[in-house]
């Protein structure tokens, strides 16, 4: 797409009148505050989740369009551009397509000769390289495979597991007892996180990492492990991901029971080693072997990056943020082929013009304000990763930054939920503008599916960086609780990451308009401020910001 401003030929004009249904629905018996934040936030919505940007996946005519689409926006109101003159931060991502996997093999007596792939392991390898393989690699136990100092927790204790095949759990203690002293009882901690447990074994320098699949401590089935597309992506990498382990994947419960009773233990013993704070790691019988070929293709996509310039600290930024991609176009489909993800994420990215536009309305604030739409969440939260690494200001002179992801379109609602409830001094901010408004905060539904650390915030939580990521949760101010519970379920079961979850003119925006002048006030008090709120002790990002504020 060569000239921006013919977008709007392809955006229809429809959502005026959608925008009208909205904005002005019958509210007679609640104390509605700021529910008409944006006049034209409707008007972005349903622009940003039309056909004509196809689905918006990265590499595609719909990622062109829909970038054009954000950055003519930006350029409109005013906004500085990332780098000189372009608003696009370009961003490096790698497709690795596992087109022969072989089976897990072992050598030792007792265990299993192999395992097959998707049925009892599911096997791949993130190293941009058309074979890896990993062969006759010592077999080694390592508990939940957590290094967390704030916990006093360390599975890698006194052993060297360079070149061999860890063996792990996945979630944590916290969530195997429930214990509230565990790391956070049945709330999980970023170290439950498969994509955690990889790194560390990565860091350890394991050539293999496995985890054993349980389908209530991962939040979702083997169906799930096994039956979603098996490629890869990642940031590309000068150093071809070497510093990954070549083989990361999963084992069912029953593989792992077979794999553990060669060396004399069951599920159960091994889970009471693992639950001890003096667990010892250490080696299993047998060695195992495993081959995969990749289909590497290298893939340009953008991340699209606004600022306004503070008037006295221009040198501190606070961020908002938002994916714009979602899964494109599926040929393969009869009816509908295109997955708008209107709820997720196009209601986010239209969030991001909606603030910026109202930042722009009043005198500049002191610190700077970015609003950075960001690509492939849905492959792995890639591009807020590379914005991590390659920052507008430095993550030491980031203050904080609200996520967006998923709007609420079910009318205004008392109650904000908080994802990762309890973390940082964001929240009491959060908390002041809420009670303005006559709602209350609260924790997520299910702290225990990890939702914190599924979405783009996380990115720079890890370095340490304070993110919100805070929503109108279920107790609808006109239908009750039961009523907003409903909405949710339907919308999880029937519409999450499916071709349906399309732009509804019967949605009630004043939810999202509700919940966008929350996020004005906490960004517009922090950007107009000298605070820089931390973590909460004893948090798990805490450390990382301690260390990134001591820089220069
Ligand atoms: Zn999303």
């Amino acid at each position: 797409m060569k000239n921006p401003s013919d977008i709007r030929r392809w955006l229809s004009p429809a959502s005026a009148l959608v925008l009208a249904l909205c904005t002005f629905a019958t509210s007679a018996q609640q104390p509605l505050k700021q529910t008409e934040f944006n006049a034209n936030f409707g008007q972005y919505f349903s622009d940003v989740a039309s056909d004509e940007l196809q689905g918006r996946a990265p590499a595609t005519v719909g990622e062109e369009r829909t970038v054009a689409y954000i950055e003519q926006n930006f350029k409109r109101l005013g906004l500085l551009p990332f780098a000189n003159t372009s608003y696009r931060q370009a961003v490096p991502v790698v497709q690795i397509d596992p087109v022969a996997v072989s089976a897990l093999t072992f050598s030792g007596d007792k265990l299993p000769k192999s395992l097959g792939y998707k049925t009892e392991m599911m096997a791949w390898s993130t190293r941009m390289l058309p074979q890896v393989e990993v062969k006759d690699s010592e077999l080694v136990f390592v508990g939940y495979g957590i290094v967390a100092p704030e916990y006093g927790w360390n599975d890698y204790k006194n052993i060297d597991v360079k070149g061999k095949t860890v063996v792990m759990f996945v979630n944590d203690p916290g969530f195997a007892t429930g214990d509230e002293k565990l790391f956070t009882g049945k709330a999980m901690t970023y170290y439950g996180r498969w994509t955690y447990k990889f790194e560390e074994a990565a860091r350890q320098g394991a050539a293999m990492a496995l985890i054993v699949h349980e389908t209530d401590a991962a939040a979702y089935g083997w169906n799930v492990v096994a039956g979603t597309s098996p490629i890869r992506f990642e940031l590309s990498d000068p150093n071809k991901n070497l510093h990954k382990a070549a083989v990361e994947g999963w084992v069912t419960t029953e593989s792992a029971n077979q794999i553990f009773a060669a060396s004399g233990q069951t599920l159960q013993s091994m889970r009471s080693k693992a639950l001890s704070k003096d667990f010892q790691p250490f080696s299993l019988a047998g060695k195992a072997s495993i081959n995969i070929k990749n289909q590497i293709r290298e893939i340009d996509s953008s991340n699209v990056i606004g600022y306004i310039k503070g008037s006295k600290n221009p040198d501190e930024l606070v961020l908002y943020m938002a994916h714009w991609d979602h899964f494109g176009l599926d040929f393969s489909r009869k009816n509908d082929k295109i997955f708008n993800g209107a709820q997720d994420n196009a209601g986010g990215i239209a969030g991001l013009l909606a603030l910026a536009e109202k930042f722009q309305q009043g005198p500049a604030p002191e610190r700077s304000v970015a609003f950075i739409a960001v690509t492939a969440e849905e492959r792995g939260m890639l591009g807020s990763r590379w914005y991590a690494a390659n920052p507008l200001l430095p993550l030491n002179k980031t203050v904080a930054g609200i996520n967006m992801d998923v709007m609420n379109v079910y009318g205004p609602m008392r109650d904000v939920q908080v994802f990762g409830y309890g973390a940082s001094e964001l929240e009491p901010i959060l908390d002041k503008f809420a009670k303005a408004q006559g709602r209350y905060i609260g924790p997520e539904p299910t702290p225990e599916d990890g939702f914190y650390y599924r979405s783009d915030h996380f990115q720079l939580a890890r370095y340490g960086v304070p993110m919100l990521y805070a929503r109108g949760g279920v107790d609808s101010f006109a239908h009750g609780k039961e009523w907003g519970l409903a909405q949710r379920r339907d919308y999880t079961s029937n519409f999450y990451h499916k071709v349906n979850d399309e732009f509804s003119p019967a949605w009630d925006l004043r939810g999202s308009q509700q919940d966008l002048w929350l996020y004005y006030q906490v960004g517009h008090e922090l950007a107009n401020s000298k605070v820089w709120p931390n973590w909460y002790s004893g948090k798990e990002f805490k450390a990382a910001r301690d260390a990134s504020l001591a820089k220069p």
